[in-house]
């Protein structure tokens, strides 16, 4: 006979209870730590979100102080854990719920869910541990487990194969009791990120062994199914270090611009432009190269190429000296903190990512 999704849920929960990796949002159901921690996870490694989460709750310890910080101060707060529209959001939804609930984090799940950056996960995340309702969480790990499970092969990248792995998973939480949806929830990200993992998953430590078809088939690596994503695309760029009586000269970013606007840069030209010559329309003489590096933004690779560079003529518009004392203290872009880091000098007030 079939196991129940009640039977499910019991041996999870049980595995948890004994498993379960103790980590500081653990500690918590409140609303605002579990959002902080679960829009940190987003793309950066538990380990290296510790240290940031704790961080950044003794500095914004409320939706209050995050609604009210500075936007430089908090992208300094944000500072290598990258993909900083994150911070953004997080500062804009603080924003509405100061404005619009008094500061208190709201409950409904629907109310949640339409604050700005908040998606499906996120929210059901919230919903789960912070007020125990029953929305099923699903990401990669999620998503990972429920595919081998059934030795689903459907492209998981499928708007039609997530919607069938959030109803199964979604049957799983219904059959939650009461004070049970967060830990469900946990559980199961804690299962795909320990035991099911991408590689060499550790089936005999898994509390759904018995009834996993991908186990019964040896097939559990080869799951879940992704067609092949968009063409990377190779782009060149030229950054340039200029120096002046030990500062550099950099510009911030435009406040409208889509990536990393606010943030501080050196000079670069990118594309069929990156060839050095064209630096002198800046009145910048490019010197000997410092190095190379590549960095990758969503579909575009880029392939970065670092010169020394003097300045020739009169400083270029929208771009002034700073001192390498400031540069700690200043948001500065990825490649920027690449490209100073090729330079040791730098090494001690930049940390490239
Ligand atoms: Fe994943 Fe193995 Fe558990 Fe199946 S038995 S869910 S493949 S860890």
């Amino acid at each position: 006979m079939a196991a129940t999704s009640r039977s499910f849920v019991r041996r999870l929960l049980r595995w948890y209870s004994s498993n379960a990796r103790d980590l500081p949002w653990r500690r918590t159901s409140e609303p605002y730590r579990i959002w902080v921690s679960e829009v940190m996870l987003q793309q950066t490694r538990v380990e290296a979100v510790i240290p940031y989460y704790e961080r950044f709750l003794r500095r914004y310890p409320n939706v209050a102080a995050l609604a009210a910080a500075p936007e430089q101060e908090l992208l300094e707060a944000w500072a290598g854990l990258g993909y900083y529209r994150r911070a953004r959001f997080l500062q804009r939804a603080a924003k509405v719920i100061t404005e619009a609930h008094g500061g208190e984090f709201p409950r409904d799940h629907a109310v949640v869910r339409g604050l700005p950056g908040i998606g499906d996960y996120t929210a059901a995340a919230i919903a789960g541990i912070a007020f125990d309702q029953p929305y099923a969480v699903l990401d990669g790990n999620v998503m990972r487990v429920l595919a081998r499970l059934e030795s689903d092969g459907r492209d998981v990248l499928k708007s039609a194969t997530k919607r069938a792995l959030a109803a199964r998973a979604q049957e799983w939480i219904d059959s939650t009791k009461p004070g049970e949806r967060g830990a469900f929830n946990q559980a199961l990200m804690e299962l795909g990120a320990t035991v099911c993992t991408p590689r060499s998953p550790k089936c005999g430590a898994c509390p759904w062994m018995k009834d996993c078809r991908a186990f019964a088939e040896g097939n559990a690596e080869s799951l879940p199914y992704k067609s092949s994503r968009m063409k990377t695309r190779r782009v060149a760029l030229a950054v340039v270090i200029v120096r002046c009586r030990g500062s550099l000269l950099m510009r911030q970013r435009p406040a409208d611009e889509q990536i990393m606007p606010g943030f501080w840069e050196l000079p670069y030209l990118e594309g069929i432009a990156a060839d050095p010559n064209q630096f002198l329309e800046l009145g910048l003489l490019v010197g000997p190269t410092v190095g190379a590096f590549k960095h990758s933004i969503t579909d575009r690779l880029f392939q970065c190429v670092v010169y020394e560079a003097k300045l020739e003529s009169r400083r270029p518009a929208d771009y002034c000296w700073i001192a390498p004392s400031r540069m700690g203290r200043l948001p500065l872009t990825t490649v920027t903190k690449k490209a100073l880091a090729l330079q040791e000098v730098f090494c001690t007030c930049v940390k490239a990512e």
